[in-house]
């Protein structure tokens, strides 16, 4: 049975997210084909076993308790296909959900298309992409996605999702995780000027090497609470935390970065309660000054002790632990 095949034994949530944090998996699985996916996820459905899917974790704190039932990782899932237009001008590549961004980036550069040059500095996948609309330097996954085959958990089988029924927001899709499971990916890039290309990548890697830490972090710890565009937009979430001289806080082993006060640091053996606790300290002295109410960007996974609990309700505001 393919499930045995790919099953990972003692899988820990500091292997498989970018914060290196997190407890123990119970049961976890990383297909390396499409097939071997379908037959896991039919496993699943059969056995109704609760389901967590994870990309690269680069926008997850995984709860110190680990992950309760079936944990699909995807990042093996990892195909490549394109097909050109018959006049060269546009290209369709496939991706399998567990390509990383960076190799979607560098692929697409290779075929002389643009389009794809935002992925480059973002160290998720593309089911993560699809799911979360990631988007960088003005450029959204949105804007290059045409359709998206899934496994709807629901109906026991796969599905073909055109554009329009992703409904992409601002960092959001209809896409729920504990439902909907992005298999494969079709996106379409146009032809570009390869050194205008290669510079709007190279600018994107200059910039996150200036402004973001090395250090283990999860990326943008809050959402900026005003849209670009609006006139409260400079007060965003790292400009508020940074007046406040936020930078160098530490709860045990994180800290909030001295290079970006909305990034935190995993500097040692630093624990989801750790980080929670950090983010609730930030979240409050936003509040007293400022009057704004932070949410978080990171989703918080797994099986959360009573502190966690209760602090990810301050965080967010009353939404259960376990959502993603
Ligand atoms: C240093 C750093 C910089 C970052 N910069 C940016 C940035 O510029 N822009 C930006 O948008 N984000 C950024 N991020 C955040 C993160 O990389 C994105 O949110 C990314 O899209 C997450 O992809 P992932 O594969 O890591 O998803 P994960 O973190 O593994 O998962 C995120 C969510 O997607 C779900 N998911 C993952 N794969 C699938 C799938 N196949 N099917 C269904 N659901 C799935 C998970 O269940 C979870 O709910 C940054 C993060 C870091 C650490």
């Amino acid at each position: 049975m393919v499930c045995a095949q790919v099953k990972i034994p003692d899988c820990l949530g500091s292997k498989y997210s970018t914060y290196r944090i997190g407890g123990l998996f119970e049961e976890a699985y990383q297909p390396t084909s499409l097939d071997e996916a379908l037959e896991l996820l039919q496993y699943v459905c059969d056995s109704k076993k609760q389901l967590t899917v994870i990309g690269a974790g680069s926008n997850l704190i995984v709860a110190s308790g680990g992950i309760e039932g079936i944990t699909l990782l995807t990042r093996k899932m990892t195909r490549i296909q394109e097909s050109f237009a018959d006049d060269q001008k546009t290209v369709e590549v496939l991706f399998g959900a567990g390509v990383h961004l960076a190799k979607a980036a560098t692929f697409v550069e290779s075929l002389g298309m643009t389009g794809a040059e935002y992925m480059i500095g973002i160290p998720g996948t593309i089911g993560g992409a699809v799911r979360m609309n990631a988007g960088a330097m003005g450029q959204e996954t949105s804007e290059v996605v045409r359709s998206v085959r899934l496994f709807n958990l629901r109906a026991s089988g796969p599905e073909h999702w055109p554009l329009e029924k992703l409904a992409y927001q601002y960092r959001s899709s209809a896409i729920d995780p504990a439902i909907h499971i992005v298999l494969e990916a079709r996106m379409v890039f146009k032809g570009g000027d390869p050194t205008e290309i290669r510079a709007k990548m190279q600018g994107n890697l200059d910039f996150r090497k200036a402004h973001h830490p090395t250090t283990p972090n999860g990326g943008s710890v809050f959402k900026n609470p005003y849209p670009k565009g609006t006139e409260k937009a400079h007060m965003t979430a790292g400009w508020m935390l940074d007046q406040l001289g936020t930078k160098d806080w530490t709860e045990g082993d994180v800290r909030v970065s001295p290079k970006h006060a909305n990034f935190i640091e995993n500097i040692g053996n630093g624990t989801s309660t750790d980080l929670l606790r950090l983010m609730c300290r930030m979240k409050q002295a936003v509040k007293a000054v400022y009057e704004v109410e932070l949410y978080p960007e990171n989703l918080f996974i797994g099986k959360a002790t009573d502190e966690e609990a209760a602090l990810w309700k301050e965080l967010t505001g009353g939404a259960h632990v376990g959502m993603h």
